[in-house]
């Protein structure tokens, strides 16, 4: 029996496949490498192809035996699908509808679903457990929401066991190896940090200084990708003996301000980090970080490497090492 990794050459799902590899499961990728990267597997079986492509994914199924499939690729920034709403349904819901009603006519019963913190929207109370309300602020938190929500009525109708995991921050690059983050354009905190810090791009912008934060800046959940990809590995053995749909929250519990980041970065790197100050950021919540007691008692998961030092450190060997990503 084997995993189908969507999407798992992209960031979290290359270390997932990795993770899963080590703990011995037989891997097989599928990816159109549209933002994935060939060069971040190793050896794994990668199909170049779609999610919707059903004869492609029935043809993988049944050559590789699949019983559980990890499902990561989607389109997944807010701030663009805020500007194309109906790519983000088009490549996120009706794709992964499609994948689905190919799983349900194949009999897979095991899913497990890259969701993320944007279903909560503005956190009405924090840390954030899975129980808090969820309403996206965003199509991107929509979009992952309402595939939750299919997942549901999959298990009702087809007996399909699932389990979604909500990311907060993923943040940092393997510790041994050469894989690590390369979105085109970069848009996240820490590597954009890192990049300045290194002299790879002029600087960093700090999307406002007055929230009502401890230094103005705003809060995030930074957690480790090596953590995130066990606990992938982790939901993939749950399903073997759980059945229903479950949803997980993963995210380290302990808030950084950007401003902390960006000392943090300065002090890992021993360099000063160009920055500059403007404006905030449609959309940006003050403070987002998450309760993940449930991951911890009920996946039995743990925190390796997600103190800020760690997930800081990791990506900037990763940049100084790679500093046009995958590219160099
Ligand atoms: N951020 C920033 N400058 C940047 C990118 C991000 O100040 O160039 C802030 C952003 O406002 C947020 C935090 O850093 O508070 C993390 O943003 P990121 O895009 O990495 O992740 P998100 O929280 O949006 O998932």
């Amino acid at each position: 029996m084997a995993v189908l990794v969507t999407g798992g050459a992209g960031y979290i799902g290359s270390h997932t496949v990795a993770e899963l590899n080590e703990h011995g499961f037989e891997v097989i990728v599928l990816d159109h490498l549209l933002n994935g990267h060939r060069q971040a597997l190793f050896g794994t079986t990668l199909y170049e192809g779609d999610i919707a492509d059903h004869k492609l994914i029935a043809e993988i199924i049944k050559k590789h035996a699949i019983d559980t499939v990890v499902h990561f690729a989607a389109m997944s920034l807010v701030g663009e699908s805020v500007q194309k709403p109906l790519d983000y349904y088009e490549a996120n819901v009706c794709k992964t509808r499609a994948l689905l009603q190919t799983l349900a006519e194949l009999g897979v019963q095991r899913f497990v679903f890259s969701s993320t913190a944007a279903v909560y929207g503005e956190p009405v109370q924090v840390p954030i457990s899975e129980q808090h309300q969820t309403s996206p602020t965003n199509p991107y938190g929509d979009t992952k929401l309402s595939i939750e929500h299919m997942l549901r009525w999959c298990y009702n109708a087809y007996g399909m066991h699932s389990i979604s995991l909500r990311y907060f921050n993923a943040a940092g690059a393997h510790l041994t190896l050469p894989i690590g983050e390369d979105h085109r354009p970069e848009t996240h905190l820490i590597p954009l940090v890192v990049q300045a810090a290194l002299g790879q791009r002029e600087h960093v912008t700090v999307f406002g200084e007055d929230y009502e934060t401890r230094d103005g800046t705003c809060v995030r959940d930074y957690v480790h990708v090596m953590d995130l990809a066990s606990a992938h590995r982790l939901a993939v053995e749950r399903l073997r003996h759980q059945q229903g749909v479950d949803v997980f929250n993963l995210g380290n519990g302990k808030g950084f301000s950007v401003k902390e980041v960006i000392d943090v970065v300065s002090r890992v790197t021993g360099r000063t980090v160009p920055t500059i100050y403007g404006a905030r950021r449609a959309g940006d919540p003050a403070v987002l970080v998450a309760s993940s007691a449930k991951a911890k008692e009920q996946l039995n998961w743990v925190l390796r490497h997600s103190d800020l030092e760690t997930i800081v450190s990791s990506a900037v060997n990763w940049h100084s090492r790679h500093p046009g990503g995958f590219n160099e």
